[in-house]
């Protein structure tokens, strides 16, 4: 089978780094033009959609100000014409444990809420009446497996933030796809990013892999090609289904 996604416009949030920088990549390599959306890291955004080609263009927004993130879909489209595809990447874990101060736990939740689940949920509301517009599209959420075992006490904000994101992502396959509109999430296991380096240097990389069928943590390039495929349209008849990408953790 080969896949041609160069009639395709495809925003990925959170594209400079990690997971959505390969999945940018991946697009790009079949032909897509990808919205490179950033949040800080400018340089290594405009790099990525260099790599692209395609008339990939980096653009900035702020998930945790919600009038940035209201404006973002918009912005995509007048810069690089309709969307395709939506793929909710971008994300944060922030550790926040039950003896953090009630400051630093609220602004923990509060960001880790806005960037995982208002922002996806900000998003669709534009993205959806877009999809309906133009005779449907696809909305790729990165949820995590913690979404569905939940996660150690110091990631709990991080654990229901994600399951909202599937929640959300299941319910737009349910109520829209009769307007054309496929829906499916990702739950990755651990993946070798800033993010989890994070949690490895709190925990050690041999807690991230005692739990693995494989004997080596996932990589980035082991995700993307999910997002690339689910993008494609073949796999459309999955709609409101989740890809477990965890390096046979469920059944070790
Ligand atoms: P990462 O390497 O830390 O990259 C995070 C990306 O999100 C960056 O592009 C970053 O952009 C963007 N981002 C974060 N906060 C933002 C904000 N406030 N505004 C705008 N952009 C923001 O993370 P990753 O590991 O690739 O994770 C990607 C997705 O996979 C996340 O949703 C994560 O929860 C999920 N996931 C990761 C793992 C893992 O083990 N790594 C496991 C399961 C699920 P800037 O740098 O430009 O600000």
């Amino acid at each position: 089978m080969r896949l041609d996604l160069s009639d395709h416009t495809i925003l990925v949030t959170g594209a400079s780094r990690g997971i959505g920088r390969a999945t940018a990549l991946a697009l790009a390599d079949v032909g897509a033009t990808v919205a490179v959306h950033y949040g800080q890291s400018r340089d290594a955004a405009a790099e990525v959609a260099e790599q692209c080609g395609h008339g990939a263009q980096p653009i900035q927004a702020d998930l945790t100000d919600l009038t940035a993130t209201d404006r973002l879909f918009g912005r995509v489209v007048d810069v690089l014409g309709p969307v395709d595809a939506l793929v909710l990447n971008a994300g944060v874990a922030e550790p926040t444990p039950l003896e953090a101060d009630t400051d630093e736990w609220h602004a923990a939740w509060t960001d880790t809420m806005h960037v995982n689940l208002r922002a996806p949920e900000l998003l669709c509301r534009h993205a959806l009446p877009h999809f309906r517009q133009h005779g449907g599209g696809r909305l790729i959420s990165i949820a995590s497996r913690a979404a569905f075992r939940g996660d150690t006490p110091a990631y709990m904000t991080y654990a229901a933030s994600k399951a909202g994101l599937v929640a959300l992502t299941r319910s737009v396959a349910r109520g829209f796809g009769e307007d054309g509109v496929r829906a499916f999430t990702i739950a990755p296991g651990f993946v070798r990013t800033d993010m989890a380096q994070d949690f490895i240097d709190e925990y050690g990389e041999a807690h991230a892999t005692s739990d693995l069928a494989l004997n080596n943590l996932t990589v980035p390039e082991d995700v993307a090609p999910f997002v690339v495929f689910l993008a494609s349209g073949q796999a459309d008849h999955a709609t409101g289904a989740t890809i477990d990408v965890n390096a046979g953790s469920y059944v070790h």
